[in-house]
């Protein structure tokens, strides 16, 4: 087992090999451009068509993707862990195929597809926003890929395919916010909070890298980040008065053990504290049950999102996810019957992994109706 604990060093990033780009305009091929923008989704969201510009190894592990392209410029990213659904192509597709017109039927159109035409929806994180040039980085795990480090688990997924290969030119999807102020960024700290608890591995690294920025001069910080390999290790920029402790697993750790054997020996600063944790599920919900059962932190201040969960994929959880939104339909009286959320709307059924494993986790997927919980209290993962 290797740790390595690095404090606060915060300066800027000295990595700076240069994105590639297609063409110096960085104008769109037509048929993306073709027609307005598409219609709101949830009054929030939006589909955007985009291709690739460039990429950049972070490390073993990761690759940014750089996407731009004129929708782009409408796109209203809000910082922080703010998600989105990205649509890839499937085999022998140019473009993915996604009912971008549809407006808030779209999922049920998507669904309605055959799977190998309907395009591979997954979720992502903002790690960047260049608003002057309508671009957008992505951080992507290359989990189980050829090209992936040597301490990345699991099979590889369509999305870490992908980008493995990515090259400028690329067309994808993306299906994010229209405003700024939207319910796919989960960290919400509130106004009395005295020091952010950060849990992050490396999917979730973008998601902490972005907060991190965020956070302002006088917060305070303790962020616990794990990646499979310590070339995947980046310097991050703060304001805050922030502690940073990478740790690197060895391959032979099931992801995430490591951050949460870390955090429950760690001591807490004093003051109101707000968490924040995201990665693979089960140790999100480890953790969760750690802060809240044993810190005795208010589970109103612990937010938490399983980002993937090990042995399923995203496909898998979000079948699980509209299964048990049918069955929770099914059993429900009228009067619940016509709240949205106990319905399998696309709204529920799209949410990402984290919903599918901890249902109240506010991770929207770009997924604009689904309601933030207000039974904060009643979390599954606290009666196991
Ligand atoms: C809100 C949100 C934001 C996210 N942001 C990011 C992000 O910015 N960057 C990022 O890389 N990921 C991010 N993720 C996680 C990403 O969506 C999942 O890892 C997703 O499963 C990847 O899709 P895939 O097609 O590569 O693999 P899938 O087809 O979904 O899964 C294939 C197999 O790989 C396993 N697997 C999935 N992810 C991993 C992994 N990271 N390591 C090891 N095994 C894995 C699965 O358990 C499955 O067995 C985010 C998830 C959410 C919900």
């Amino acid at each position: 087992m290797t740790s390595s604990s690095v404090t606060a060093v915060l300066a800027a990033s000295a990595a700076a090999a240069a994105i590639s780009s297609l063409d110096a305009d960085g104008a769109l091929p037509p048929a993306a451009t073709a027609g307005t923008a598409s219609r709101l989704v949830h009054g929030k969201f939006r589909f955007f068509h985009a291709r690739v510009v460039g990429t950049r190894r972070l490390g073993p592990s990761i690759v940014r993707v750089t996407f731009g392209g004129e929708q782009l410029r409408d796109f209203a990213g809000g910082g922080r862990d703010q998600s989105f659904s990205l649509f890839l192509p499937r085999a022998g597709q140019q473009v993915p195929v996604v009912p971008t017109d549809a407006g808030d039927d779209w999922f049920g159109q998507w669904r309605a597809m055959g799977e190998d035409q309907r395009a591979v929806m997954r979720s992502y994180t903002i790690r960047s926003h260049d608003r002057e040039h309508h671009e957008v980085d992505v951080d992507f795990v290359l989990h189980g890929t050829a090209s992936g480090a040597s301490g990345s688990t699991g099979s590889a997924g369509p999305a870490s395919r992908w980008a493995a290969e990515a090259v400028p030119g690329d067309r994808v999807v993306l299906l994010g916010p229209a405003d700024q102020d939207n319910r796919s960024i989960g960290f919400q700290p509130p106004a009395d909070t005295d020091w952010v608890l950060i849990a992050a591995d490396e999917t979730a690294l973008p998601a902490a890298a972005a907060i991190l920025e965020w956070l302002p001069e006088e917060m305070r910080a303790r962020a616990w980040i794990e990646v499979p390999d310590l070339r995947d290790t980046q310097e991050l920029l703060s304001a805050a008065e922030a502690d940073i402790t990478w740790l690197v697993r060895d391959p032979a750790q099931r992801p995430g053990a490591l951050l949460a054997d870390e955090i429950r020996d760690a001591n807490f600063p004093d003051g109101a504290p707000y968490a924040w944790l995201a990665g693979e599920a089960a140790m999100i919900k480890t953790l969760r049950r750690h802060l809240v059962g044993e810190r005795g932190f208010d589970r109103r201040r612990v937010e938490f999102s399983g980002y993937w969960r090990l042995g399923a994929t995203e496909e898998d959880l979000r079948t699980e996810k509209i299964a048990a939104a049918a069955a929770a339909a099914a059993t429900a009286g009228p009067a619940d019957a016509a709240l949205p959320d106990a319905e399998p709307t696309a709204a529920t059924a799209t949410a990402g992994p984290a919903d599918a494993e901890l249902p109240d986790a506010a991770t929207a997927t770009a997924e604009p109706a689904r309601a933030k919980p207000a039974t904060a209290d009643q979390q599954p993962g606290d009666a196991q």
